[in-house]
C-alpha cells in the first residue's frame, strides 16, 4: 500500500510505526472551529479521511482516530459577541450542527473528540516544558515559540527559513523576540473567556492545541496526520516544531496526508470569500451517497470543482448503485467466485495506490452494470450484490437514500395507496397539501383505470415541480431536476 507523504513529496510504502499494539494505526485529523455551519470543503476533508480510515480497517489495521474541536478561538469570540451570546454557547451550537452534518453524510465518528477548553492542563504542561527547554518564552502575559531554534522549520511546506521569514512581521501589541515566532498562549483581553496559567489569565493558541491533544491521546509518534492543504503552513509546520521540541522524538508524524480544496468557479470555497455551499444546503438537493460519490470521483489531493452538473451526475450514479443493489435475480446459478475475486482485486489495487477512490468508484459502477446484465439474463445476483455492498461500505456509501428528511410529512403512506410508494427525495414545494391531494386523486383514478384523467394530474404535478415514475415496485416521487 502506497501513500503520498507531503513531508517527502513522494509516494511511500505505508508501514505503521512499530508500536506496542500490532497493526495499530494512530491517526489525527484537525477538526473544526465551531463558529458557523460547515461547508462542502469540510465535507470533502472529513469524507476523505473517513474513507482512509475505513480502508485501513478493511486492510486489517486497527485505527485509533482522534479529531480535535477548537472550541475557543478569535472567530468564536467575535461571532458570539455579534450575536450577543457566550462563546461557549455558540461553540456548542455549531459543534452540534457539525455532528449532525457528519452523521447525515455517513461519516463514522472518531474515537475521541477532545475539546480545547477541556484540555487546558495538558496544554499548559506542554508549554511549560517548551519554556524549560528553551523553545519558548513568556512575554507580556503571552507565551511565544522560538522558531529560530528549529533549523528545519519550513520543511513540510518545502521552504527554507529565509523563505518562511519573508512576509512575517511583529503586529502591534505583540511582544515577540522575532517576527517568525508564534503564540502558544495568548493573554486575554478584558471580558474574553480565560483560564489561569503560570503566565497570567489567557487562552491557548490554535497550534499548541493539536500538539497537546495528539500527544495526550496518541503518544509521541503518529502514523497519519491529515487535514486540508491550507493547513500545511503554518499550522502543521508549527505542530511539528512544538511536538518534536517537546518530545525530542522525530518524526512527530510518519505520513502527512493533505486533501485538495473545493473550488466554486475559479476560487477556493471559503468563508472569507463568501462563496460557500453549506453541507445542509447540499443535503437538501442531493443524497449523502451522491455527495460522497462526487467527492470520491477525483483524486483527493487535487482541487475539486463544485458544480451542479457534477452532483447531478453523481446522483444518477448513486441511483444506479441502489438499483443494482436491490434488484432481484432469478434462479439460474452462476459461479461468481472468479468474477468477485477479480473486481475485489481491482478495488484493492486502486485504493492501495494512494487511495485512488476515483478508480474504486469506477469498479462499483462496473459491478452494478454486470449485476444488471447477469440479472437480466436470468442469473442469481446475490454474490455480486454482496461484493457491491462490501466495497460500497469501504467508501461509506449506504446504497440507499439515507437522508433523515427522507419521508416528508403529509405524503400518503403506502397502505393508503394500496401500492407501495417509494419516495426518494422530499419534493421541495410550498403547497405540500395540494400535492398530497393530487397524488391521492391520481391513485384513485388509476385504480379505477381512468388513465387519461390520471395522466392529466401527472402533468399538473409536473408543472408543480414533482415527477412521478410508475415502476413494478411502486410509484417513485421526486422533485423535478433542474437541468
Ligand atoms: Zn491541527
Amino acid at each position: 500500500m502506497k501513500v503520498f507523504n507531503t513531508l517527502s513529496g513522494q509516494k511511500e510504502e505505508f508501514l505503521p510505526h512499530p508500536s506496542q499494539v500490532k497493526d495499530e494505526v494512530k491517526m489525527y485529523v484537525c477538526g473544526v472551529t465551531p463558529y458557523d455551519n460547515c461547508h462542502i470543503g469540510h465535507a470533502m476533508s472529513y469524507i476523505i479521511f473517513d474513507v482512509i480510515r475505513r480502508y485501513l480497517r478493511f486492510r486489517g489495521y486497527k485505527v485509533k482516530y482522534v479529531q480535535n474541536i477548537t472550541d475557543i478561538d478569535d472567530k468564536i469570540i467575535d461571532r458570539a459577541s455579534k450575536l450577543g451570546i457566550s462563546p461557549a454557547e455558540l461553540a456548542q451550537k455549531y459543534t452540534d450542527s457539525y455532528f449532525e452534518d457528519m452523521d447525515a453524510l455517513n461519516i463514522e465518528r472518531a474515537d475521541i473528540y477532545p475539546r480545547a477548553t477541556e484540555e487546558i492542563p495538558k496544554i499548559i504542561e506542554v508549554i511549560q516544558t517548551l519554556i524549560d527547554k528553551g523553545f519558548a518564552y513568556p512575554a507580556g502575559g503571552s507565551v511565544y515559540f522560538r522558531v529560530r531554534n528549529v533549523p528545519d522549520y519550513g520543511r513540510l511546506a518545502h521552504r527554507n527559513l529565509a523563505e518562511v521569514m519573508a512576509g512575517t512581521r511583529i503586529e502591534p501589541g505583540e511582544d515577540k523576540e522575532h517576527p517568525m515566532d508564534f503564540a502558544l498562549w495568548k493573554a486575554s483581553k478584558p471580558g474574553e473567556p480565560c483560564w489561569e496559567s503560570p503566565w497570567g489569565q489567557g487562552r491557548p493558541g490554535w497550534h499548541i492545541e493539536c500538539s497537546a491533544m495528539s500527544l495526550k491521546y496518541l503518544g509521541d509518534t503518529l502514523d497519519i496526520h491529515g487535514g486540508g492543504q491550507d493547513l500545511i503552513f503554518p499550522h502543521h509546520q508549527n505542530e511539528i516544531a512544538q511536538s518534536e521540541s517537546f518530545t525530542g522524538v522525530k518524526p512527530f508524524v510518519k505520513y502527512w496526508l493533505h486533501n485538495g480544496l473545493v473550488q466554486l468557479g475559479e476560487e477556493k470555497m471559503s468563508k472569507s470569500l463568501g462563496n460557500l455551499i453549506t453541507i445542509k444546503q447540499a443535503l437538501e438537493e442531493y443524497s449523502p451517497d451522491a455527495i460522497r460519490i462526487f467527492i470520491l470521483s477525483s483524486y483527493y489531493r487535487s482541487p475539486l470543482k463544485y458544480s451542479e452538473e457534477a452532483l447531478e451526475a453523481a446522483e444518477r450514479g448513486a441511483e444506479r448503485l441502489w438499483q443494482a443493489n436491490e434488484r432481484e435475480g432469478r434462479g439460474k446459478q452462476l459461479d461468481w467466485s472468479k468474477f468477485v475475486e477479480h473486481q475485489r482485486q481491482r478495488f484493492i489495487d486502486a485504493m492501495d495506490d494512494d487511495f485512488n477512490t476515483a478508480q474504486a468508484v469506477a469498479v462499483l459502477f462496473d459491478l452494478a452494470r454486470d449485476i444488471n446484465r447477469l440479472g437480466d439474463e436470468g442469473y442469481s445476483v446475490i454474490h455480486g450484490q454482496q461484493l457491491l455492498a462490501e466495497l460500497a461500505g469501504v467508501l461509506g456509501l449506504a446504497l440507499k437514500p439515507t437522508r433523515k428528511l427522507i419521508k416528508p410529512v403529509g405524503i400518503p403512506s403506502a397502505e393508503e395507496f394500496g401500492i407501495p410508494t417509494i419516495i426518494t427525495f422530499p419534493p421541495k414545494i410550498d403547497s405540500e397539501k395540494d400535492i398530497e391531494n393530487l397524488i391521492r386523486q391520481r391513485d384513485r383514478l388509476r385504480k379505477a383505470k381512468k388513465w387519461q384523467e390520471a395522466d392529466k394530474i401527472r402533468a399538473k404535478l409536473d408543472e408543480m415541480g414533482v415527477t412521478l415514475e410508475d415502476t413494478p415496485e411502486g410509484t417513485i416521487i421526486r422533485p423535478k431536476r433542474k437541468r
